[in-house]
C-alpha cells in the first residue's frame, strides 16, 4: 500500500476542490448567486477531503453541486383587467439523500434559476444540520405579489400549483413559504393541490393551524435566529438583555426575530422594507409594524405617521450605519456588503446573524470573522423555520397537534444542537470560532456519508 503524506493529501484535496469549482463555474457561468453559494461552501471544506479521500474517488462534490433535477414551467393566469399574464415557475429538487426534498417557494420579480439554485443548494446543508430527515429543494416564480389584488394572488397560486402538483408529495417533495409566500399563499396552493390530487396534509408546510399547520411555524425562523444568537452570546459571557439590535426587513423572519429579541430584553431600534428603513430611538413598536405589514400590507414608512419620534430614510443599506450591538440581516441575499460590514464593526457590533439566506457578501463575512465578530451563518442561524416545518410533517403523519410550548421547546433544543454541532466541527477541523466553516462541514458530512452509503447514481 502506498504511503501518502498528509501534505500530499492536502494538495490532492485542494486541487480536487479547485477542479470541481472550475467545472461548476463553466457549467453555470451565468448564475452568480449559485456560484457564490458553492464558493462559500468550497472555501471551508478542504480539511474534510484530507480526512475522507474516498469522497474524491466517489465524486461527492461533482454530484452534490448538480441538482437531481430542475423543473421549469409556464404559469398562465388572468389578471383583474382580464389580461392574460405569463410567469415562469421553478422547482429545483437538489438532493434527497437524507429525506424528501424540502424548501420554500419564493414569489419575487428577481427570481431566476440562479437564485432558486443557490437557495436549494444551501437548503441541503441547512436541513442536514437540523438533524431531521429532510433533503434540499427550493421553488418559486418571477411573479410580483406587490400591488396585486387578493383574487389575482389566488389565481396565480392556483395556476402555479396546477403544474407543481405533478412533482411534489408528502414523501417526495414538501414545499413551504419564503419571500412573498406566507400563510395566505400556502392556503391557496394547498386548496388547489387538494382539488387536483386529494387531501394530503403533509404536502406543504406553513399551513393554517386549522387545517394541518403547526403552532409555532409562523414564529419559528425568527425565534430560531434569536435562540441561536443567544447561544453565541452566552459562550462569550454576553446576553441580549439591554443590547441594541438592528434588523433588516419587516417580513416573517424579521418580525419574529424582533419579537423574541424584545422578549429577551433587547431594544430593537430599526427595521426596513425594500424601499427604506425606520429608526426609532425609543425602540420599535412591533404592533405598529405588524399592523402595517401583516394587516394592511403597507409600506414601512407609514410607521413614522404613528410615531413622530421615529425617522424614515429611503434606501436599504443605510440601516447598517446605525450603531448596534447585534445586527440581523433578515431581508434578502447580498443586502450587506463589505462597506456596511466595515461601518458595523467601526460602530462596535458584537454579533451578526443571518436571518435571511446569504444576506452578507463573501467579503463581508470574511471581514466579520477576521475582526472576531460573532457570526452566525444563515445555514445554521435561520434553520429554525425548516426544522419546525419538519415537525409539522411529523404531526401530519401522526395526525396529532403539539402545543405551542411543545414545538417551541423542540425548536430551542434544535437550535442549541445546531450551535453545538457547528462549534464542535469548527474545533475538530481547525476552524475554532468559525461557525461558517463549522456549519458547512457538519451539514456536508451528514449528506456525504449518506451519499457514500447509497452508492453512485
Ligand atoms: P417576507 O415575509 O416576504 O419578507 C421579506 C422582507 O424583506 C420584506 O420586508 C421585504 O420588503 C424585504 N425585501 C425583499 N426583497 C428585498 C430586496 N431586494 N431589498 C430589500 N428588502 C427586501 O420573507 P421572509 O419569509 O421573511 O424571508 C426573508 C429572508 O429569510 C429570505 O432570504 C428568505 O429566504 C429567508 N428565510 C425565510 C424563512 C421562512 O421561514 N420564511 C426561513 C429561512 C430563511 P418588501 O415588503 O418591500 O418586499
Amino acid at each position: 500500500m502506498a504511503i501518502v503524506s498528509r501534505n500530499e493529501q492536502q494538495l490532492a484535496a485542494e486541487s480536487y476542490i479547485m477542479n470541481v469549482f472550475d467545472m461548476v463555474q463553466k457549467r453555470n457561468a451565468h448564475q452568480p448567486e449559485f456560484l457564490q453559494a458553492v464558493k462559500e461552501l468550497f472555501n471551508t471544506i478542504q480539511p474534510v477531503f484530507v480526512q475522507h479521500p474516498e469522497y474524491i474517488k466517489y465524486g461527492v462534490l461533482e454530484r452534490i453541486t448538480e441538482p437531481d433535477r430542475i423543473i421549469s414551467f409556464r404559469v398562465s393566469w388572468v389578471d383583474d383587467q382580464n389580461r392574460v399574464q405569463v410567469n415562469r415557475g421553478y422547482r429545483v429538487q437538489f438532493n434527497d439523500t437524507i429525506g424528501p426534498y424540502k424548501g420554500g417557494i419564493r414569489f419575487h420579480p428577481t427570481v431566476n434559476e440562479s437564485i432558486i439554485k443557490f437557495l436549494g443548494f444551501e437548503q441541503i446543508f441547512k436541513n442536514a444540520l437540523t438533524g431531521l430527515p429532510i433533503g434540499g429543494g427550493k421553488g418559486g416564480a418571477d411573479f410580483d405579489p406587490k400591488g396585486k389584488s387578493d383574487r389575482e394572488i389566488m389565481h396565480f397560486c392556483q395556476a402555479y400549483m396546477t403544474e407543481l402538483s405533478n412533482y411534489i408529495g408528502p414523501d417526495v417533495d414538501v414545499p413551504a413559504g419564503d419571500i412573498g409566500v406566507g400563510a395566505r399563499e400556502i392556503g391557496y396552493m394547498f386548496g388547489q393541490y387538494k382539488r387536483l390530487k386529494s387531501y394530503q396534509a403533509g404536502v406543504l408546510t406553513g399551513k393554517g393551524v386549522g387545517y394541518g399547520g403547526s403552532l409555532g411555524r409562523t414564529e419559528a425562523t425568527g425565534y430560531g435566529v434569536i435562540y441561536f444568537v443567544n447561544e453565541m452570546l452566552k459562550e462569550k459571557g454576553l446576553s441580549l438583555e439591554g443590547s441594541t439590535v438592528v434588523v433588516s426587513g419587516s417580513g416573517n423572519v424579521a418580525t419574529y426575530a424582533m419579537q423574541k429579541a424584545m422578549q429577551l430584553g433587547a431594544k430593537v431600534v430599526a427595521c426596513s422594507d425594500s424601499n427604506g428603513y425606520i429608526y426609532d430611538p425609543d425602540g420599535i413598536k412591533l404592533e405598529t409594524v405588524k399592523e402595517i405589514k401583516e394587516g394592511v400590507r403597507g409600506r414601512i414608512k407609514e410607521y413614522v405617521d404613528k410615531h413622530p419620534n421615529a425617522e424614515y430614510y429611503e434606501g436599504c443599506t443605510g440601516i447598517w450605519s446605525i450603531p448596534c450591538d447585534i445586527a440581523l440581516p433578515c431581508a434578502t441575499q447580498n443586502e450587506l456588503d463589505v462597506e456596511s460590514a466595515t461601518l458595523l464593526i467601526q460602530n462596535g457590533v458584537k454579533a451578526v446573524a443571518e436571518g435571511a439566506n446569504m444576506p452578507c457578501s463573501l467579503e463581508a463575512v470574511d471581514l466579520f470573522i477576521e475582526n472576531g465578530i460573532l457570526f452566525g451563518p444563515g445555514k445554521a442561524a435561520n434553520a429554525g423555520g425548516v426544522a419546525v416545518s419538519a415537525l409539522e410533517m411529523s404531526q401530519n403523519s401522526m395526525r396529532l397537534s403539539w402545543t405551542f410550548e411543545e414545538v417551541d421547546s423542540k425548536l430551542q433544543d434544535i437550535m442549541k444542537n445546531i450551535y453545538r454541532k457547528a462549534t464542535t466541527c469548527a474545533d475538530k477541523y481547525g476552524y475554532s470560532g468559525n461557525l461558517v466553516a463549522g456549519a458547512n462541514i457538519s451539514g456536508f458530512l451528514t449528506v456525504a456519508e449518506a451519499m457514500m452509503a447509497h452508492g453512485v447514481y
